[in-house]
């Protein structure tokens, strides 16, 4: 019998099977996709420094390489209407920094990497179909014919989890309305954007929607915020965002319309599993497999590893209900903070966009106005442990 099993080779489940063997436990790892796929797109960006601190903790040096590799800036500015109201240059942290921009293949390429020399053995074109669980184990059916019995699993098998599914676990939680595009643009080299996260409400050059760019290893992101009667098709493909980018990020048609690497269009979604491991305590669920948020405050990925590491916690000691409710809890807090960067974003009543036209009005005499443009966006900070929510 194998000790443990991992599902899914994403960012959560390569985690969780590096945190397994920290504890030096045996683990095998199965993905559906093959080894050579491609996973496009910058996804998500940000690696806090809590979770390379997780990271660092499963493979001493993993935080290291990472942030070696991802960029950090210290500046942070924010817009309304064409006009800055905040901007705020931090000095540098002699330490670990407080998170690295990298795009998740990448990420996820580090985490390849260390599970390959943590001995994790990993199993490519093995889609999970079904699961039962007993007092003792978990038995696992592969759409290829295999079956595997093991002592635990781990589900990080993603939003759509047929983990999740096959032990009849609900998601609990509301669909918001609307979405955002997300795209990457490559660095022009030598004529880089200066190195610094922006954020614009109501941004004249793309018909009053929000935009934030943020820069990443190689090129930067922007995130449009579209209003709840557009349509994807006039804002979310390559050739809409040919037509709005130049609006938002200067330059002519052709200096940044013929960088792009990647367009997506991102819908938000709320939802906690009911339970995060079945009646038995023999599966335990992870990342978003288990919760899916607003990508607001880089909640999803953040604490899909503090699952991670938490989950191959609780096997190694024996702890599995203390995982299910202290997780379950740490995503509940994150789903409410969400939430309120969502509200923020998208304002549902009139009063919160005329609050933030108040603010902007006031931030040059009353810096805490322009304060909290600035930190609203990614929702509250605290609460519930590990990676609840950060500003960045
Ligand atoms: C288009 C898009 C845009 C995004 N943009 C952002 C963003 O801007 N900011 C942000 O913070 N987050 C973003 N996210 C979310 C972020 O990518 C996720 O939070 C993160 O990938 C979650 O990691 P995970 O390991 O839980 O799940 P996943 O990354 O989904 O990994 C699940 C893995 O399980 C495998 N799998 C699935 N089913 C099975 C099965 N039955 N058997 C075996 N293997 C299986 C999949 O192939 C996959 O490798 C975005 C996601 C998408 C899809």
């Amino acid at each position: 019998m194998t000790p443990v099993v991992v599902v899914g080779a994403g960012p959560v489940g390569l985690s969780a099977a590096l945190a397994l063997r920290a504890h030096g436990l045996p683990v095998m790892l199965l993905e559906a996709d093959p080894e050579d796929r491609e996973r496009p797109g910058s996804r998500a960006l940000f690696v806090h420094r809590e979770t390379l601190a997780l990271l660092d903790g499963m493979r001493p040096g993993l935080a290291e390489a990472i942030t070696s590799y991802g960029r950090t800036w210290h500046t942070r500015r924010t817009l309304y209407r064409g006009r800055e109201v905040y901007s705020r240059t931090f000095p540098a942290p002699s330490g670990r920094p407080p998170f690295t921009s990298l795009r998740q293949v990448d990420t996820e390429r580090f985490l390849r990497d260390a599970c390959a020399a943590a001995g994790v053995e990993s199993v490519w074109n093995a889609r999970v179909i079904g699961v039962r669980t007993t007092a003792t184990g978990a038995a696992l059916s592969c759409a290829d014919g295999r079956e595997l019995e093991c002592g635990y699993v781990i589900a990080a098998d993603g939003a759509r989890s047929a983990v999740r599914a096959g032990l009849g676990i609900p998601m609990e939680g509301t669909h918001g309305e609307g979405f955002h595009v997300v795209v990457d643009v490559a660095d022009r080299p030598g004529a880089e954007l200066p190195l610094e996260r922006v954020f614009h409400y109501e941004h004249p050059g793309v018909g009053g929607r929000s935009v934030m760019r943020v820069p990443f290893t190689g090129g930067f992101q922007v995130d449009l915020q579209c209003h709840a009667h557009d349509r994807a098709e006039e804002y979310g493909t390559e050739e809409a965002v040919r037509r709005w980018l130049p609006g938002v990020v200067g330059g002519g048609h052709d200096e940044y319309a013929d960088r792009i690497l990647w367009v997506s269009t991102y819908r938000f979604l709320r939802k906690v599993a009911a339970s995060f491991t079945d009646p038995h305590g023999r599966v335990l669920l992870a990342g978003e497999a288990a919760h899916l948020f607003p990508p607001f405050g880089a909640r999803g990925m953040n604490s899909g590893i503090a699952d991670a590491a938490a989950a191959a916690e609780a096997i190694a000691n024996g702890t599995v209900a203390d995982y299910a409710a202290v997780r379950r809890a740490a995503a509940l807090f994150n789903s409410e903070a969400a939430g309120a960067a969502l509200d923020h974003l998208r304002p549902r009543r009139r009063i919160i966009r005329l609050r933030q036209r108040a603010a902007a009005a006031l931030a040059p005499v009353l810096p805490s106005c322009g304060s909290w443009l600035e930190h609203a966006p990614y929702g509250p900070r605290g609460g519930a442990p590990a990676l609840s929510g950060r500003r960045y």
